[in-house]
């Protein structure tokens, strides 16, 4: 048996795949997404997100796999020859993976850029996302002449902002949440430029399959607590999936107890969703030792509900910026640094700030020349991008009772193993549904109505039959 097919079984209590990876034939493949129509009604406005098959985005964030260092963060921040600044928030130390940190890491790099170059110089900034454009602002008000050049028609990045008659705000199909507002510098910084945010409360619901609640139990946290203590001890780091394994915090009870639920039950639950969907990536990837999945929604986050991305398109007024410019080459000469556009045109500047996401540098789409040093492409390569997408459905009414905001089923097999219900903090019968990891990436191959049917069917356990009777489909924007 493979230790991989292994620690899935273990984990998930998929003995399918164990049982298969035992036999000399090969492992069965993921079961394909449930096409069959739910009870659940149609919505009347439907929105889905590419950010896994997107060249420009690649993923979602950044996280740690096994192996991974925080301090490969820290090499990204080291300028190449005094010419070459990375930021992002795959470089921050705060907050990496999130919209702070590319915050936080446009600030630093500005900071960088302004101890080193002249009065009057021309800086380059290599994307118009949140690192980007505040990093050119910074420069641009010091004095410095900024372009910013961006392969994107549009400023944001992973920030991108959908308005329709048929959504009552504007929705977000990149970020959404602020982490903890409460001590968090952007939540100001959008307050201040009258971007709308929501308070939510963050209560998570794991139902059954059958719909039956379960009550709250923290056996899954305190394994991967167990697990992660066990680990640091380790001489190596390993995967959290085999921190759990082989620290034997996995061996919980697969004894059904109160509505079916078992405690590995629930572990698996915890590490499909809890931390595989929100990090993007799945467990036997993860590092025990590093990676800290942020949770999709926690005690003091904020829903923007009021156009995130014009608050970075607000950030770039005033600077030059190229759109649909998608740098290929950058050049470093003995005065500064060259860059060539996939169109062909050539750019030149003193310095240039890169804050493509990781998965575009993991690419190679970018030809540095001279090479990045060995410690800024072995950290490229360490690094890991997490995949994320979502599904967002409007809803004439609300189909379900419940007001907690997060929902997750315990013992689904579902490609959405998370939902975000917005009726509670907006008034309005939205849910998202999250898929992430290998997930993500087989979704990234459906056509629309197939995702629309298998986020309709992962939601049937939130059914209250009293509130909705099913109706004939309207298909998909329907
Ligand atoms: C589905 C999803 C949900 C998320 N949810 C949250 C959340 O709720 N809260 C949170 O804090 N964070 C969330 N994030 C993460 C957050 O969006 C990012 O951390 C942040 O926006 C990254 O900003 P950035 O400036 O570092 O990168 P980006 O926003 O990706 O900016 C980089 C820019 O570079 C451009 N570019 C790429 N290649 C080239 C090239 N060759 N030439 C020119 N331009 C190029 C891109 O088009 C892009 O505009 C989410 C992300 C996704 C995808």
């Amino acid at each position: 048996m493979s230790r991989r097919s292994f620690i899935v079984g273990s984990i998930s209590g998929l003995t399918v795949l164990a049982v298969a990876a035992c036999t000399e034939s090969a492992p069965e493949p993921t079961p394909p997404m449930p096409s069959t129509r739910s009870d659940i009604p149609q919505p009347v406005a439907f929105q889905r997100t590419s950010w896994t098959s997107d060249p420009l985005a690649t993923g979602a964030f950044s996280y740690l796999p096994v192996g991974a260092t925080p301090e490969q963060r820290a090499v990204l921040r080291e300028p190449v020859d005094g010419r070459i600044f990375f930021a992002g928030e795959h470089t921050a130390d705060v907050g990496p993976g999130t919209v702070q940190g590319a915050r936080v890491s446009g600030r630093r790099v500005a900071t960088d850029v302004l101890q080193r170059a002249q009065p009057g110089e021309r800086i380059a900034v290599v994307g118009a996302g949140l690192a980007g454009a505040t990093a050119a602002r910074i420069l641009s008000d010091a004095g410095f002449e900024v372009v910013v050049i961006e392969g994107r028609e549009r400023a944001g990045g992973r920030i991108s902002t959908f308005s329709g008659d048929e959504w009552p705000f504007p929705i977000e199909l990149g970020a959404a949440v602020i982490h903890d507002a409460g001590s968090n510098s952007l939540s100001n910084a959008l307050a201040a430029a009258r971007i709308e945010t929501t308070p939510v409360e963050a209560r998570v619901e794991r139902r059954t399959r059958a719909g039956a609640v379960a009550a709250e139990s923290d056996v899954a946290e305190d394994a991967l607590l167990e697990a992660r203590t066990w680990a640091e001890g380790q001489l190596t780091d390993l995967s959290i999936a085999d921190a759990l394994v082989e620290s034997g915090a996995a061996e919980l009870s697969d004894e059904s107890g109160e509505g079916g639920i078992s405690d590995a039950d629930r572990l698996e639950n915890y590490v499909t969703a809890d931390l595989g969907t929100a990090a993007g990536a799945d467990v036997d990837d993860l590092s025990a030792w590093f990676a800290q999945p942020v949770p999709v929604l926690a005690e003091g986050d904020e829903l923007v509900t009021g156009d995130f991305q014009s608050f970075v398109a607000a950030e770039l007024e005033g600077i030059d910026v190229l759109p649909s410019s998608h740098v290929s080459h950058i050049t470093t000469t003995e005065h500064g640094v060259s860059l060539r556009l996939v169109r062909g045109e050539s750019y030149s500047a003193e310095r240039v700030v890169v804050t493509v996401p990781l998965g575009v540098l993991k690419a190679g789409t970018i030809e540095f020349e001279p090479p990045l040093p060995f410690s800024h492409r072995g950290a490229i390569s360490a690094l890991g991008m997490g995949l994320q997408d979502k599904v967002l459905l409007r809803f004439e009414k609300p189909f379900w009772s419940t007001d907690a905001a997060v929902w997750t089923v315990i013992d689904g097999d579902t490609d959405f193993p998370l939902w975000l219900n917005l009726l509670p903090a907006t008034g309005e019968a939205i849910l998202v549904g999250l898929t992430g990891g290998e997930a993500a990436q087989r979704l990234a191959e459906y056509g629309d109505q197939e995702v629309l049917d298998a986020a309709l069917a992962s939601l049937e356990p939130f059914l209250d039959p009293s509130l909705a009777s099913p109706r004939p489909s309207s298909g998909v924007g329907g």
